[in-house]
């Protein structure tokens, strides 16, 4: 029975249609490895499927609901948690209130804040012995657990991971897989974009490589072939359409980010309004919340 089910997904950046049919299923256990050369439309994918960009067509169903149209925050709350690509931790913040900001937006948990954070904690011993630490002390790695961290206070059925290895050293990358599949073995569902191919195939239970918008080759990774794995690195396998028009890359919007369902960026232009840092906001957004 599939947690997640995305059916012919459609998402386009004003006239750039960066997603244009995209179709994959997910069950509670398994790990998915979304696979692609750069500008794929990976994480446009990941982004239209957690409502934080919202897609042109198509149907997204988790646990049989309907989510397209739904704010990310209620999202969020159904049990989808999203780590964008460059972690997107709050410097200033210490481990343990980074930590917290994960379950702003996210009430009705069912258990004390405390005792979300304190349960994750138990599970990253180098959070736990740095949680005082502002978080822009720590390590690449130890970003990138707090990231994962903090999307585990939601409790999420459905955990997705967009480029968790990026910059990363060989030896912190493969802890962080050997994390990923315990999850999974949890029983959580994980939709992981990776572009450390190989490892990810080690773990995947499926693979769906996307080229230009499109689902290009799927499959459990013992079923695809040469030519699909090339084309989840560089692109050019034969079945692709014609290239996208594309936006160059540094004419994009900075990806907005979800904490909990919480629009990072509309958080950063609030704080500019209030002449404050992000982190300031954040801060003051996390006492309200817990009501310190
Ligand atoms: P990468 O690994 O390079 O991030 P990706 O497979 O995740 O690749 P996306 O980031 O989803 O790809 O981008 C897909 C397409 O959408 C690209 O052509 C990209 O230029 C375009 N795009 C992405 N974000 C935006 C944006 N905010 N505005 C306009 N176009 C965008």
């Amino acid at each position: 029975m599939s947690l997640l089910e995305v059916h012919a997904l459609q998402v386009a950046y004003g006239g750039v249609v960066a997603v244009r049919d995209v179709s994959l299923d997910v069950a509670p256990g398994q790990v998915t490895a979304v696979l692609g050369a750069n500008g794929a439309g990976k994480t446009t994918t990941l982004l239209g499927i957690s409502g934080l960009v919202r897609a042109r067509a198509g149907e997204v169903l988790f646990d049989g609901q309907p989510l397209l149209g739904m704010s990310p925050t209620k999202i969020a709350r159904l049990g989808i948690a999203h780590v964008p690509a460059g972690r997107g931790i709050f410097p200033g913040l210490s481990v343990q209130d980074n930590l917290r900001m994960g379950l702003y937006g996210a009430k009705g948990l069912g258990a004390e804040p405390g005792d979300v954070v304190e349960e994750v904690l138990e599970q990253f011993p180098i959070l736990r012995e740095r949680r005082a630490q502002p978080a822009g002390t720590m390590s690449g790695g130890q970003q990138q657990q707090l990231a994962i961290g903090r999307a585990l206070v939601q409790r999420p059925r459905l955990l997705m991971l967009d480029e968790m290895s990026m910059g990363l050293s060989p030896r912190v990358v493969a802890d962080l897989f050997v994390l990923v599949a315990r999850l999974a073995t949890e029983g959580m569902a994980i939709v992981m974009v990776e572009q450390f191919v190989g490892q990810a195939l080690k773990i995947a239970d499926q693979a769906v490589v996307i080229e230009q918008g499109r689902v290009v080759a799927s499959g459990a990774p013992s079923e695809l072939s040469a030519e699909d794995i090339g084309a989840a690195y560089l692109g050019g396998h034969g079945n692709a359409a014609a290239p996208l028009p594309g936006a160059p890359r540094d004419a994009r919007q900075p990806v907005v980010m979800s904490l909990a369902g919480v629009d990072v960026r509309r958080l950063e232009r609030k704080a500019a309004q209030l002449g404050v840092s992000p982190d300031e906001l954040a801060q003051s957004l996390l006492e309200k919340a817990l009501d310190r």
